[in-house]
């Protein structure tokens, strides 16, 4: 047997549960190796009903009675009687009706762990796991690996074709250095593996899981390394700074800029004159005033005869940047062309012949911009806003658009807690914006009962009176008959026909026209629109400041940065701004909305966010979902430094990653998914 070897050569590996392994991509031996348990469940201790008290318990028990019963849409509650020779006590499962037909026939005894706890009105068995006492493995200290569920496939068999392969674990490659090793006094490989699958005694996981997540950190943080030491080799675009340029442009500016920005727009100009290509993050908080920093970038690179393209992820939003920048450069004479899907025809041509003699300067656009057809003529910076709504694949598309690599400036208004920020982005140089334009006042947000409505709109109408405006955000375009969410298409209705008969009230979502899109946008830009009715089509870069209050339904719906960037849209002038969170019903409003009515600061928000739900959901699937870490969590920092401090080393060794096999191939993979340019 190799770790190469099918698992449909394995003793106990039918055809049915080869196809169920392989619905969860495990097709090899050396894949269900790597296939390492979620938790482990400790039922060591096992206590007598008699004895139970709050906290973690495992009892060992039979399942005297048990029912499941819906309470309401989406939560059945199925409780259960367990008895042992000393009492009975309840037990209570959240949507898991399984329990019903796991525990309701025989006389099984199982073991239950879980959390006794006070719940309505009386101490219960919350969520308890249970595992057949039969079933458990004979030789250990009952400490069982507990797997992520194989649909159809039951745990049980799992360990018990684990067991089967078990011999070829205890000669696996190894994937880190042995310097590494050494010097982090690890286990080897074999034995981490070993302790996750056979954990004799607690210890056993300890040291295993440092270990692999140790190995996860080092292979990512690596990565990045090396990919910083590729970069540095690339030769550029020198883009010298030109005093009177820079400053003419800022003299020129309605507003005053705040410090935050002047220092990040000098690094950014500092790198242009660099023969190595500017890989740089500018990171700020939503409103922090990210533009214009690219604005005067894109004005010193234009004096020195380079173009700029800029790329936002909408359509609404491109053309608002187009909009924006243009102001602020025609006057130097520098001209701004925008290209999008709804550029067509002859049109089109003219702007892409525009772009290829060098007559447009700056190309602001959607994706569009990566179409073969474009050419630049000279393209020496490159603008990526928002980028986390793009794929790496995208981003280095638009850089291949250049005879030499361009100056890569990528904004963002998530803050990347600062794990993030030395993992996956260890690589990039980061300008921060940590400050607002002066005279913002924090946006009050509250959460609103749906059945209050009323007093909310009247609220509405009171800015609405005082010549501000605002936004109505819901999560559906059309109604569903099968739930209650709010769209935007009834709400429309509602809004126009009754409750603000006197306003003129807009529409707007991703399935109508561009150019009706862009037509309601700008009426709403000019104040020719009192309340926009819309769906998150503006949660990203959508700028009218004179809007400053915002209703968004059925908040519950909504993820915490999508929460945070969509009030963004508000508080982006000196007038007072709120945001209503209405609850879809009048039940406890969840962690996430009582962070949100607190706390004003996206950094703090985004480490909360985080921590509720894992990198992949808030940094893009496409980029970090690949990421895929099994082990490791990113919010543990000492080990993410010890990891970085040995891959630095590493990396700075100049030892080959070719003497390591296993090593080579996951960091090369990881280079592909965190590489910027
Ligand atoms: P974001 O960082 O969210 O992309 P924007 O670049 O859209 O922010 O800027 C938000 C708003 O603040 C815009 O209306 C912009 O004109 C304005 N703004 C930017 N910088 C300043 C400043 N220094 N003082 C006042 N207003 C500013
Ligand atoms: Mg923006």
């Amino acid at each position: 047997m190799l770790l190469t070897t099918s698992l449909q050569k394995v003793k106990g590996v039918g055809p049915k549960t080869v196809e169920q392994f392989a619905s969860a991509g495990l097709h090899t031996v050396g894949d269900l190796i790597d296939f390492l348990p979620r938790k482990h469940e400790d039922f060591s201790e096992v206590v007598k009903i008699s004895d139970i008290h709050p906290g973690k318990m495992t009892i060992k028990a039979r399942c005297e009675k048990i029912e499941t019963r819906p309470v309401r849409r989406g939560l059945r509650i199925t409780t259960a009687t367990l008895v042992d020779d000393s009492g009975k006590l309840q037990a209570v499962w959240f949507n898991q009706p399984y329990r019903t037909t796991q525990l309701a026939k025989g006389d099984d005894e199982f073991f239950f762990s879980g959390e006794f706890e006070f719940n309505y009105n009386k101490y219960q068995l919350s969520n308890p796991s249970a595992e057949k006492v039969t079933d458990m493995p004979v030789n250990t200290d009952r400490l069982l690996p507990v797997y992520r569920s194989i649909k159809g496939l039951k745990s049980q068999l799992v360990r018990k074709i684990l067991t089967e392969i078990r011999p070829l674990m205890t000669m696996l490659p190894e994937t880190l250095p042995q310097d590494v090793i050494k010097s982090e006094k690890f286990i080897s490989r074999s034995e981490a593996v070993l302790g996750m699958h056979f954990p004799k005694k607690p210890e056993d996981v300890l040291q295993a899981r440092e270990r692999l997540a140790f190995e996860e950190l080092f292979q990512l943080l690596l990565a990045s390394q090396l990919n910083k030491l590729d970069n540095a080799k690339l030769e550029g675009w020198h883009i010298p700074f030109d005093q009177k340029i820079v400053a003419d442009f800022v003299k020129q500016l309605p507003f005053e800029l705040t410090g935050a920005q002047r220092r990040a727009a000098w690094e950014v100009i500092q790198d242009f004159e660099k023969m190595t290509p500017m890989n740089r993050l500018l990171q700020g908080d939503v409103g922090s005033g990210k533009t214009v920093v690219a604005g005067l970038a894109a004005r010193q690179a234009a004096a020195s005869g380079f173009q700029t393209a800029l790329m936002a992820p909408t359509e609404i939003l491109s053309s608002q940047h187009a909009e924006t920048l243009s102001r602020l450069l025609q006057p130097f004479g520098v001209n701004v062309g925008l290209l999008t899907g709804s550029v067509k025809g002859a049109a089109r041509k003219t702007l892409y012949e525009q772009i290829k003699n060098g007559s447009v300067d700056v190309v602001v656009g959607t994706h569009a911009l990566i179409q073969e057809t474009v050419h630049f003529h000279k393209l020496g910076f490159v603008v990526i806003d928002e980028q986390h709504r793009f794929g790496v694949k995208q981003r280095q598309e638009l850089l291949t658009k250049s005879e030499h690599m361009p100056h890569l400036l990528a904004m963002t208004a998530t803050p990347i807690p600062r794990s993030l920020a030395l993992t996956v982005y260890g690589e990039l140089d980061v300008s921060i914006l940590n400050e607002l334009p002066k005279g913002r006042k924090p946006i009050e947000t509250k959460l609103w009962s749906p059945n209050s409505q009323a007093q909310l709109y009247a609220k509405v109408d009171a800015e609405i009176a005082a010549g501000r405006q605002g936004y109505v955000i819901c999560s559906l375009i059309d109604d569903n008959p099968d739930n209650e969410i709010k769209s935007v298409q009834a709400e429309f209705v509602k809004l126009q026909n009754s409750i603000f008969k006197h306003r003129r009230i807009g529409l707007l979502h991703g399935k109508m026209k561009s150019d009706e899109k862009d037509e309601v946008m700008s009426r709403f830009s000019r104040g020719d629109v009192d309340i926009l009715v819309s769906t998150t089509v503006v949660e990203v870069g959508v700028d009218v400041p004179n809007a400053t209050v915002m209703i968004i339904e059925n908040a519950d719906r909504f993820g915490l940065s999508q929460l945070h960037q969509l009030r963004g849209r508000v508080g982006r002038s000196s007038h007072q701004s709120y945001c209503y969170l209405v609850m879809s019903d009048s039940s406890k409003p969840t962690q996430r909305l009582k962070e949100i009515e607190k706390s004003n600061d996206g950094f703090y928000l985004a480490e909360v966010d985080l921590k509720l739900r894992g990198p992949g959901e808030i940094y893009g699937r496409s980029q970090h979902g690949a990421l895929n870490l099994q082990i490791a969590t990113l919010s543990d920092t000492k080990l993410i430094a010890r990891a970085q401090k040995q891959a630095k080393s590493f990396a700075a060794s100049g030892a080959s990653l070719l003497q390591y096999k296993e090593l080579a191939a996951q960091v090369q993979h990881y280079q592909r998914l965190t590489t910027l340019n």
